[in-house]
């Protein structure tokens, strides 16, 4: 069967034949490949066509598809059983990984998806601070938790759909969203409710509307802000956490942020997550202190050796540098062959900007035509992995030569 053929099947039973919307190509059009297989920097679909994969599960894959030491992991902790619903030594140590990769993060609870990391944190630091109030950014993505399902980027921003259906006034009363480093809309806003803010949840990297950087003083605005007026400071490193430094961006910039999330590399590939900071908010967690938050399957023994081994292989020298110049590569190739573009890049994340989506949907298809896998969205960031080598990036830039053309 094709992959056409599978969407139709797929679509009769499954919403949009997807679970999870942007997977649908509903903004670049056409029919995703379905996909059979994945090895180091490529996949593989069902209609026999490779692609350099550039999506890398969306920015979990940093060591590339079915590395062999995460295989090995995954394997042998299959071997002994899929899940106890009873503690086990490998999440102390990825736990202890993570709160020494990152010393803002003293405690840490493991869950198994991003959304359910950033509802946790919430929850926790309206409870901590006995407030109601969460200041977010427009174009920050934090997974499709009620409350920050405003102005969220991604799929939302993809399908200009900003708020769901769904998601009562009541719930997105207590959320206030500002724009993305604009301290002074900041600073305007706690000027007038500061002592109501629970927290300010942001991506210190924005990754959900393109790649956007923050500019200098930004974040380090947000945590003075925050501290002056006893509301938390939450960092959403869903993405970055692991992915653009071995501390993330809270290393990369040097701030402390109240409570960290994290999901996506820690996992290794596998449903895994977590929330964790200071100690004094973590010990509040259930069943150690008051706030509720459970999972049957958190702690999985399978995920946690996968991403037990995926952090122990990006913990070796020269893991970030490698990806940095796969990315610095990467990204002044398309700059040059793209004189429509411009192309923002940290480390391993990249995001071409085209002047518009259709433009955008053009150049993606003309790169699928010639193997390369992009995200089928122009506000998806590419990803880079420890698999990728000099010869896939000049094989991609020689496609964006082409396609930029069409
Ligand atoms: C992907 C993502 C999430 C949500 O994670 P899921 O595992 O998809 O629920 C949250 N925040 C950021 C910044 C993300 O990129």
């Amino acid at each position: 069967m094709t992959s056409a053929e599978w969407l139709a099947r797929g679509q009769a039973r499954i919403p949009g034949g997807v679970n999870s919307p942007v997977r649908s190509y509903r903004s670049v059009g056409g029919t995703p490949p379905f996909i059979a297989r994945g090895a180091g920097p490529y996949i593989f679909d069902v209609d026999g066509n490779r692609y350099i994969d550039f999506v890398m599960s969306w920015g979990p894959l940093i060591l590339g598809h079915a590395h062999p030491e995460v295989v090995t992991a995954a394997k042998s902790a299959l071997e002994r059983g899929s899940s106890y619903g009873a503690p086990t030594p490998g999440e102390v140590e990825l736990a202890e990984t993570i709160c020494e990769a990152m010393p803002a993060v003293e405690m840490v609870r493991l869950v198994s998806s991003g959304t359910e990391a950033t509802m946790s944190a919430l929850r926790l630091a309206r409870a901590a601070t006995g407030r109601s109030v969460v200041v977010k950014f427009a174009g920050c993505y934090h997974g499709h938790v009620d409350a920050l399902l405003v102005q969220a980027g991604s799929g939302g921003l993809t399908f200009g759909v900003p708020d769901s259906p769904g998601v009562t006034p009541a719930v997105a009363a207590d959320t206030r969203v500002l724009p993305y480093n604009d301290l002074a809309a900041a600073e305007a806003l706690f000027g007038r409710e500061g002592g109501k803010i629970a927290a300010v949840i942001v991506e210190p990297v924005a990754g959900n509307m393109g790649l956007v950087l923050p500019v200098d003083g930004f974040l380090q605005g947000l945590r003075r802000l925050c501290t002056a007026s006893g509301s938390l400071l939450i960092f959403d490193e869903v993405i970055t956490g692991f992915r653009v430094g071995w501390g993330g961006a809270q290393g990369l910039h040097g701030i402390r942020p109240d409570l960290t999330c994290l999901g996506k590399v820690i996992g290794g590939g596998f449903p895994l997550a977590a929330y964790g900071g200071r100690r004094d908010l973590m010990a509040q967690i259930s069943p150690s202190g008051p706030v509720y938050q459970a999972g049957t399957l958190s702690g999985n023994p399978v995920a946690v050796a996968a991403g037990l081994a995926t952090l122990r292989r990006l913990r070796e020298p020269g893991s970030y540098e490698r990806l940095n110049e796969l990315g610095t590569r990467l990204a002044a190739g398309l700059s040059a062959a793209l004189p429509d573009a411009r192309v923002e890049h940290l480390g391993s994340m990249l995001t071409a900007f085209f002047p518009d989506t259709d433009r955008f949907a053009r150049f993606f298809h003309a790169m699928l035509a010639r193997g390369v896998y992009l995200p089928p969205s122009q506000f998806e960031v590419a990803f880079l992995s420890l698999a990728h080598g000099e010869g896939d990036i000049g094989t991609a830039l020689d496609a964006a030569a082409i396609a930029a053309a069409t």
